[in-house]
This record gives structure tokens, sequence and C-alpha cells, in this order.
């Protein structure tokens, strides 16, 4: 009897880029990188070609300062349009007397990106295609770095699971889909797993 004890929710999550690191495909030779992410950045550096990238995690907010021509009152108008933001100066209605006048275009951090989850076999930072990445009946398994591939590999082929202690409420199994549950289909997932773990790196 193999029993295993499960772990707590966002152990291996997209979360991982701030600990361990996201294992993905590198975008110019496919060899492999890993994804890792600070509070303000997140980066991408290849092992193969050396291939690297860095994105800025922070969250800005556009907006218009201006006192007004016409009526000499002071306001603010925020600038949602994408292309908009790039520009310095910007011509927008007072919100007060509508007249149109140029306003200077200013940025202001807001707050921090929270990480997304792991969608369609990506990493979040990215885009990037995970490195343990494969297909059961046209269903992603996949892993975002060693470790968790380790940990799917023991808790799909324990027979016992458990909770970990303190009964949380939800735990790493949680973010499993129900066909990598499914008793029917468990070891042919495990068997595809193994095979990730020796054919790549
Ligand atoms: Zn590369
Ligand atoms: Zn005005």
């Amino acid at each position: 009897m193999s029993r295993i004890i499960d772990k707590p929710y966002f152990t291996y999550s997209a979360y991982s880029a701030l600990t361990l690191g996201i294992q993905a495909k590198c975008p110019k030779c496919q060899g492999a990188g890993v994804v890792t992410a600070d509070r303000d950045n997140a980066f991408f550096r290849c092992h193969g070609c050396g291939h690297q990238m860095t994105r800025d995690r922070t969250v800005y907010r556009y907006a218009v300062h201006n006192q007004c021509r016409h009526c000499g009152r002071y306001y603010r108008v925020e600038i949602q349009d994408e292309a908009k933001q790039r520009f310095p100066v910007l011509h927008v209605a007072c919100p007060y007397c509508k007249s149109r006048m140029p306003g200077e275009v200013l940025r202001t951090a807001q707050g921090f990106s929270y990480a997304d989850e792991i969608r369609e076999g990506k990493e979040p930072y990215f885009g990037l295609e995970l490195w343990f990445l494969s297909y059961f009946q046209g269903k992603p398994v996949w892993a975002i770095n060693r470790e968790h591939l380790a940990y799917l590999i023991d808790y799909l082929s324990a027979d016992l699971r458990e909770k970990p202690f303190g009964l949380p409420k939800r735990t790493q199994a949680d973010h499993l889909p129900t066909f990598m549950k499914t008793a029917k289909n468990r070891e042919r997932i495990v068997k595809l797993l193994k095979k990730m773990q020796g054919g790549a790196d």
C-alpha cells in the first residue's frame, strides 16, 4: 500500500514562478527555459540558447490632469484606451464645462498584476507553453516543474490519498481535472507523466 498526503492548494500553481520557477518552452529554440518572478517583474531565461525576457508586472493607470482654461477648475480624466496611453499629451474635454484642451497624460502605478492560472498548458506571465506538457484524449496534461511532475506521479499512483494536516478547504489535488483522477484513466496518465519525466531536459 502506498499512501500520499496531499499538498496545500498553492504549492504548485502560477505562483511557483516566485519560488521554484516554472519550466517553459523557449520561443526561439524550443528548448527548456525557466520563468521566474518577483513582485515587480517576471523573467524568462532559456537554458539552451540563453534567450532572456523581462516583463513589468506593475499595472499602471493613465489620466490627464489639468486645470481648465475656460472654467478654471482642476480635473482628472482617466484614459482607458491603450493606444492613447502612449501619448504624452492628449486633448480631452473638461468634465465641468466640456471645453476641450490639451493636457498632460500622467502615469501612476496602481498595483501589481496577480498571476493568472495556467491555461491550455501555457504559463500566464509570457504565455509560453509549459515544458512538461502532453495530451491525453485531446486534453492537456502538464506539470509546472520537475517537483510538480513528481508530485503528480506520486499522487495518482498512490493507493491512499490523504488531506494535509489541518484539513484546509482546498488542496493541491483540487487543481486536477476529473479525467486525471478517474480510476480508469489513472494508470495511463501516470504512464504519460513518467514518459515526460524521463524524456525531458
Ligand atoms: Zn532558447
Ligand atoms: Zn472647464
